[in-house]
């Protein structure tokens, strides 16, 4: 069972040949057997699930309506609030923050009768590509063991790789949702921003974050974006633009299709094993009979340059509230009344006012070192005499990028290209090396800055046995056309088929 896509598992509850409560409990029970390996999850609902699924069929036998998901588990990254369910966000900060509410996306999982069956790992406020800096745990490539799942959805990718679930929600600021379906052999589609609300979502960087769905196959990626995508009044920068019935359209084929190829994605540093991929499933489409056009992005090479220092911008204002007073961890207040007091002897003088030595060491204390470089390059450049040249400079070339868009999808249904520029690297490899890391989002963050919606899939296995990600590019609100071209590929090939066997 646990091999199953969603769409088949939901054949089998319609038709009565499994339960909800059987499906819950073999992922319940695969959990049980490998999560200590992988370490996928923060927290795993195993009661709750199997309640919450009993209820279901329960519904099911009366007949009552059921929802898109009813029955299916799906595992939460732990940036989304859930009410009454501890929403760390991967940080010592938030370790024992209690949601009074649900985000709009929990919401609509659970209207939809899905299972949520537990919170996924993650980079610290999904500041990351690697899931090497939740404050908690690493999480482990279920391909390779001493790889990391990539970041900072690692846990929400992970856990599909490993079949510890069929669906997972994951979030992606530069490439978070993207890269770890990657580098996990999974599939997982950046939703264009304003597609799906963010009400709930804890912010890391507000014009860049967006929700989005992830699984194992196309078409069910197509049933999650379906049940979560849609205006909501809480959040203002979501579109009022109906959501396709993507699942209708997903199996049929685009007529005319042309895709865009950007020659300067295949220069020095892409590994040559993901550029063969990647030109393989170049060819996979044009014996599908699309036409391939090579197109420009002459501002694409800014990408990196322009998101690090947007999202740090973004990510110190959202963080200045975790201060240790009006939210999040508080250093011990008598063990810094201790020190004031012992200081104040030595230098009879003045030093720092308690007031701001509880902020300081709460921050220091709460948050880990890539969340402080982050609070502190965008703090740096935002001051007096920097704005203009490193905000408002930023915010001109992201325009300009989106300009090599808006003109790249009058010639093109969709831009074809690598995900990553390598598979999943050992843990611990690039921790010293943060510039390393930022790379790794090289081919992910120009979505973002752009606003488009992007999707990775599965296209192949290095001689390492890891996978590699396809990465096709829409223009805005075009998630229907991106999913039946993603589609076709899968139609034509079997990589998403292939499964890792966990050492
Ligand atoms: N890796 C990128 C970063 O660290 C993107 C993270 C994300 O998409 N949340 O900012």
């Amino acid at each position: 069972m646990i091999d199953l896509s969603a769409t088949s598992l939901l054949a089998k509850l319609q038709s009565g040949e499994v339960s909800s409560e059987e499906v819950t409990a073999a992922f319940l029970d695969r959990i049980n057997a490998v999560e200590s390996r992988v370490g996928a999850f923060l927290k795993v609902n195993s009661e709750s699930a199997m309640q919450a699924a009993q209820a279901v069929d329960k519904k099911r036998r009366s007949g009552a309506p059921l929802g898109k998901l009813a029955g299916i588990p799906i595992a939460v990254k732990d940036i989304l609030c859930t009410e009454g369910e501890a929403t760390t966000c991967g940080s010592r900060m938030l370790e024992h923050y209690v949601p009074p509410y649900n985000a709009t996306v929990v919401e609509h999982l659970l209207a939809s009768d899905a299972i949520v069956i537990g919170r996924t790992n993650m980079d610290e406020f999904a500041m990351g590509s690697s899931t090497e800096n939740s404050a908690y745990k690493p999480t482990s490539n279920p391909w390779d063991l001493e790889r990391i799942p990539g970041g900072s959805s690692g846990g929400a990718a992970a856990c599909l790789a490993a079949a510890m679930a069929p669906l997972s929600i994951g979030t992606d600021t530069g490439g978070s949702i993207r890269q770890p379906a990657a580098l996990c052999g999974v599939v997982g589609l950046k939703p264009t921003y304003g597609r799906v609300s963010r009400f709930g979502l804890v912010a890391f960087a507000s014009s860049l974050d967006q929700v989005g769905p992830m699984a194992t196959t196309v078409e069910d990626t197509a049933l999650l974006l379906e049940t979560i995508a849609g205006h909501d009044r809480r959040d203002s920068t979501s579109a009022k633009i109906d959501v396709p019935q993507y699942t209708a359209s997903v199996n049929s084929p685009l007529e005319n299709l042309t895709i865009g190829v950007v020659p300067s994605h295949y220069q020095d540093g892409l590994d040559t094993e993901i550029e063969s991929a990647v030109k393989e499933a170049i060819r996979v489409y044009e014996s599908l009979g699309a036409r391939i056009k090579e197109i420009e992005m002459p501002h694409a090479q800014y990408g990196i340059a322009t998101y690090y220092f947007i999202a740090p911008f973004e990510a110190s204002g959202n963080l200045a509230r975790y201060d240790g007073a009006h939210y999040g961890y508080r250093t011990d207040q008598q063990t810094m009344l201790d020190e004031l007091s012992e200081e104040a002897n030595q230098t009879d003088g003045a030093g720092e006012s308690p007031l701001v030595r509880m902020y300081r060491k709460s921050r220091s204390e709460g948050f880990g070192s890539e969340v402080q470089r982050r609070v502190m390059l965008g703090t740096y450049a935002l001051s007096e005499g920097y704005y203009d040249a490193y905000y408002l400079k930023a915010l001109k070339v992201r325009r300009l990028i989106r300009a090599d868009y808006d003109s790249a999808f009058d010639q093109v249904d969709c831009i074809l290209g690598p995900v990553t520029a390598s598979p999943a690297f050992r843990r611990g490899e690039k921790t010293n090396d943060p510039l390393a890391m930022y790379l790794e989002d090289l081919y992910t963050v120009n979505a973002n800055l752009a606003g488009v919606a992007g999707i990775s899939l599965p296209c192949g296995l290095t001689s390492e046995n890891l996978p590699i990600g396809l990465h096709l590019q829409a223009a805005p609100f075009q998630e229907e056309k991106l999913l039946k071209v993603a589609n076709m590929y899968q139609s034509a090939t079997d990589w998403h088929t292939r499964r890792p066997e966990i050492q």
